[in-house]
C-alpha cells in the first residue's frame, strides 16, 4: 500500500555581481560573477528547498533560515538543504523526485548539471536520478536575459513513510 503522496513547488532569484562565486547545486562554476544574498545564494537549493518545504507544508526557507542570522551569513546552502531533509524525516517523509529548471543567459551550465545533480542528492540522501536539473535561458528577455540575475524553479515529491 502506498502512502500519502505530497507535490511543492519553490521559486527563487539572485542579482548577479561581481566579486562573488557562483554557486549553482551545490557546484562553483568558473564565472566572472555571483549571485549575492545572505548565504552562499544558491538559487537552485534554494528553489529545491522551498519545494521540499512546501510539499511538506513546513512553511518556507525564509521562515527555517532568516537572513540576517549570522549563523547562516555565506553558509553553504547544501548546509541548509541537509537540515531540511531531516525535517522531513523527523515528519515522516521521504523524497520521491525532484525536477528543477535553472534559467540564466550565462554562463553555460551543461557541463555541470551531473554534478549537481550527484551533490543535490547525496545530500538529501537520494539518487542523483532522482534529482533532475535542467538548465534553460529567457532568451535575451527580461532581468535574467539581461544577465543581471539567475532564477530557478522546483517540484519535489514527497511520500510518506509507512511504519
Ligand atoms: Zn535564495
Amino acid at each position: 500500500m502506498k502512502g500519502n503522496i505530497r507535490v511543492g513547488t519553490g521559486y527563487d532569484v539572485h542579482p548577479l555581481t561581481t566579486g562573488r562565486q557562483l554557486v549553482l547545486g551545490g557546484v562553483e562554476i568558473p564565472f566572472d560573477k555571483g549571485l549575492s544574498g545572505w548565504s552562499d545564494a544558491d538559487v537552485l537549493t534554494h528553489a529545491i528547498i522551498d519545494a521540499l518545504l512546501g510539499a511538506a507544508g513546513l512553511g518556507d526557507i525564509g521562515r527555517h533560515f532568516p537572513p540576517g542570522a549570522a549563523e547562516y551569513k555565506d553558509i553553504s546552502s547544501l548546509l541548509l538543504l541537509k537540515k531540511v531533509k531531516d525535517k522531513l524525516t523527523e515528519n515522516g517523509w521521504q523524497i520521491s523526485n525532484i525536477d528543477a529548471t535553472v534559467v540564466a543567459e550565462q554562463p553555460r551550465l551543461r557541463d555541470f548539471i551531473e554534478r549537481m545533480r550527484e551533490k543535490l542528492g547525496e545530500t538529501l540522501g537520494i539518487a542523483a536520478r532522482q534529482v533532475s536539473v535542467k538548465a534553460s535561458t529567457s532568451n535575451g528577455l527580461g532581468f535574467t536575459g539581461r544577465g543581471e540575475g539567475i532564477a530557478a524553479l522546483a517540484v519535489a515529491l514527497l511520500e510518506e513513510v509507512k511504519i
